[in-house]
């Protein structure tokens, strides 16, 4: 009898669910902090080794001008921020950065591109050829380049791609108080052309914009409905960037970070939670408690795009201090092949994403543009 009761236990916390309401999960958020603890760290050990922690080495291989609005970003070219603008990086470049993070412990190269979305041609072609390379050092390779469609995605796939990164920032309805040149469902229709192929897909916000917790349950609500769900979901603590809309947004409270970790951790069971921007601000304390919270994933590097990001030799020294070892490539899914661009299936088309235009007005995002214009 007591057997069966601890079998119906461990298959509840096995299950995987898509049905999550923003009720249910608020009530995981606001358990007291022991018990959330340890029923996130209880599934973490169920779906995954608790000593083993995923590293990423984010690469900005191009910089700054983009034309949309995101109000925490410091590469929109609306706002006036001290980021140096930087054209396309070409393979080589991104090669020796790609070999300089394997040798750090890197298992994942994840390149981002400030762009609104891809567009086929020549500059897509570039970045399909770093995709080949990367994928041939054999270390994941992962792609934030905006919206894609669904040929791209495929073209992307077939190049070798492992995982495709866009987030969805924070629930639908705060989303609109921080974005307005595209709407959440264009992201949503990405994720979609993402998984109409074998790469994985990353997919995760940020905490700390204004936002309340309604918000971060509203987020989760929406991926983990995703089926699948994503099999990455970066979680990043908002860093505010002078000349941004949302710069004097306070520094998220360590306690936020560590309930978002656990609850996304105990309605994402397999999904590998990684603790992104912001650990400049968090102690080595704080991190180790995400990790027993279910993070068991982070972006390495000084640099996390544009944003400070904790030096890679401090990193290994955590983990050297925590016990733990950085995951090897591949582990939870075999390394895509590389079809050569001459044999490729799949070819340009001259397309790019259909998005819609909300362009409703946000009063803050409006407020930094106009100061934007007066000081450039
Ligand atoms: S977050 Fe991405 S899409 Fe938004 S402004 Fe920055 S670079 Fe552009």
């Amino acid at each position: 009898m007591e057997f069966s009761i601890f079998t119906q236990i461990i298959d509840f916390m096995n299950e995987i669910r898509h049905n999550w309401t923003k009720e249910q999960i608020l009530d995981i958020y606001n358990k007291p902090m022991m018990e959330l603890l340890y029923e996130a760290a209880t599934i973490h050990r169920l779906h995954h080794d608790p000593n083993v922690v995923q590293v990423s080495t984010l690469l900005s291989i191009k910089t700054g001008g983009c034309s949309e609005d995101c109000g925490y970003c410091p590469q929109a070219a609306r706002y006036h921020t001290n980021i140096e603008g930087n054209d396309l990086m070409s393979v080589q470049q991104v090669k020796a950065q790609a070999l300089r993070a394997k040798e750090t412990g890197s298992s994942r190269v994840c390149m981002g591109a400030a762009w609104r979305n891809v567009k086929d041609g020549e500059e897509f072609n570039q970045v399909l050829e770093m995709v080949r390379t990367i994928n041939k050092l054999d270390m994941e390779v992962c792609c934030t380049l905006g919206m894609v469609t669904e040929n791209q995605a495929k073209r992307l796939a077939e190049a070798g791609l492992y995982a495709y990164n866009h987030n969805l920032d924070s629930s639908e309805e705060y989303y609109k108080e921080v974005i307005s040149t595209r709407g959440y469902q264009d992201r949503l229709d990405t994720i979609d052309n993402v998984r109409k192929t074998n790469v994985t897909v990353c997919s995760g916000g940020i905490i700390g914009m204004g936002e309340n917790v309604a918000d971060r349950a509203g987020m989760l609500v929406a991926l983990s409905t995703l089926n699948p769900q994503p099999e990455s979901t970066p979680i990043n603590a908002l860093v505010a960037v002078e000349g941004t809309p949302l710069e004097d947004e306070k520094p998220v409270e360590i306690w936020d970070m560590i309930r978002m970790v656990a609850t996304t951790r105990i309605v994402m069971p397999e999904t590998q939670v990684r603790l992104s921007a912001g650990r400049t601000q968090m102690s080595r304390e704080g991190q180790a408690m995400c990790f027993f919270a279910g993070a068991n994933s982070i972006f390495a590097g000084d640099k996390l795009l544009t944003t400070p990001n904790p030096d890679v030799n401090e990193d290994m020294k955590m983990f050297k201090l925590l016990g733990m070892n950085p995951q090897k490539p591949f582990t939870k899914k075999v390394q895509p092949q590389t079809v050569e661009a001459t044999e490729s299936e799949y070819q340009a088309l001259g397309e790019k994403p259909r998005w819609t235009r909300p362009e409703h007005k946000i009063e803050r995002n409006e407020a930094a543009k106009e100061k934007a214009k007066t000081l450039k």
